[in-house]
């Protein structure tokens, strides 16, 4: 399934969601707020970089990324990986420079 984001008109919060095709026009509400009242961003994942978004949203965006889809989590990785702290992610510059390369939709670490 296809992910989108998403912006919140009352809080400006930003999120992302896996989004079924027939469900593409359905607006999931705000995770943070519960508005309805958001609008589909245009931009992919990989430019969304808010500083607002609170790491408690972190489980819940990760848990809607599609594990089948190495570039999917790559790019989850390679948005979200710097607000992980070193005790809990400890990635080496060579696992950042894969991430990278599968986010940019290049091989993954098992080609
Ligand atoms: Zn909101």
């Amino acid at each position: 399934m296809p992910v989108y984001e998403y912006q919140c008109e009352s809080c400006d919060h930003r999120y992302s969601a896996l989004v079924s095709i027939k469900d593409s026009e359905e607006l999931p509400q705000c995770p943070r707020c519960g508005a309805e009242d958001v609008h589909k961003l245009v931009s992919s994942v990989s430019v969304v970089r808010s500083e607002a978004q609170k790491d408690g949203d972190r489980s819940k965006s990760l848990t809607q990324i599609d594990p089948k889809k190495p570039q999917e989590v790559a790019k989850y990785f390679r948005d979200h990986g710097s607000r992980f702290g070193e005790d809990d992610f400890r990635g080496t510059k060579e696992w950042h420079d894969a991430v990278d390369r599968v986010a940019e939709g290049g091989p993954t670490l098992d080609e």
